[in-house]
């Protein structure tokens, strides 16, 4: 958290007044979740925001005219778990935990704000090392049909965790993979493998119905997700199982359940998903 659809609604709202503003200065308070913090005092002042775009949990803020002349330059962010980015005016009081402030030639300022500090923030050019993009999987919203099912068709891995592991999907957390598999009706611990083609449509289709609803709904306000006016978002009140254990399930009326799968709490109705075991049992009668 936040996870694609969040940071989708944050990267729509930059594109909206980022692109083709210049960098005038860059102002830091703590920095020990920022790569090499030298880095953006020194590469972002005199640069222009030319687009903004995501890649999994990334945000990417693509710039030209740095001073080293021809260096492709980005500036990468990861919100981790509680980061937000805002854009306002300077003399706008900044709350508590804002460490980052990027100041632009229209006046305004790019603010980034993190409680918990776990998010992440890189210059990346051609000479600062192997990206983190580089490692992303495929984007749930963009694969084929084909790619996803490649994915995901041998992998002895629990579903649960191949669909949050950034490099098979790129993009997906705990609340997007809960409700998506509940939608799909397949049980968190199942087997990559052991899915069928059917199940594998199924999911697919899902993860991208239930992405496309959050973000048209501006993501899920679940701890301290905002928009980039500072808004949160509205898919918290469609979320099916996660957080909801103990609460109906609004399918079949069973109990909704936890389970730590793949080190994760999983959410899912024990009467939609069956579980490996009961599947096997089933298939055997
Ligand atoms: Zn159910």
């Amino acid at each position: 958290m936040p996870e694609l659809p969040e940071v989708e609604t944050v990267v729509r709202g930059l594109q909206g007044v980022l692109p083709g503003r210049r960098i005038v200065g860059v102002r830091l308070g703590k920095t020990d979740f920022i790569d090499d913090p030298d880095a953006l005092e020194r590469e972002l002042p005199g640069t222009y925001i030319t687009s903004v775009e995501r890649q999994g949990k990334f945000l990417v803020l693509n710039l030209e005219g740095a001073p080293q002349g021809n260096a492709k330059l980005a500036l990468l962010i990861h919100l981790g778990m509680t980061g937000q980015l805002t854009t306002c005016a300077p003399e706008f009081p900044a709350p508590l935990h804002t460490h980052v402030f990027i100041s632009l030639d229209d006046g305004r300022e790019l603010r980034y704000r993190d409680i918990r500090r776990f998010g992440r923030i890189r210059v990346q050019s051609n000479t600062t090392g192997p990206s983190p993009l580089a490692s992303l999987g495929i984007d749930p919203l963009a694969a084929t049909a084909d790619e996803f099912q490649g994915q995901l068709g041998e992998r002895r891995a629990r579903i649960k965790a191949l669909l949050l592991d950034q490099r098979v999907f790129s993009g997906i957390g705990n609340i997007y993979a809960d409700e998506s598999l509940w939608r799909a009706r397949i049980h968190p611990a199942r087997l990559g493998a052991n899915l069928s083609e059917a199940e594998i449509a199924r999911l697919r289709s899902a993860v991208r119905r239930v992405l496309e609803e959050a973000i048209r709904l501006k993501g899920s306000s679940v701890s301290d997700y905002v928009d980039v006016d500072g808004l949160p978002g509205e898919f918290q009140l469609r979320h099916r199982v996660y957080q909801r254990q103990g609460k109906k399930c609004s399918r079949c009326g069973a109990t909704i359940r936890r389970l730590i799968v793949a080190g994760r709490s999983s959410h899912f109705c024990p009467q939609c998903q069956r579980g490996p075991r009961k599947t096997k049992a089933k298939a055997s009668n």
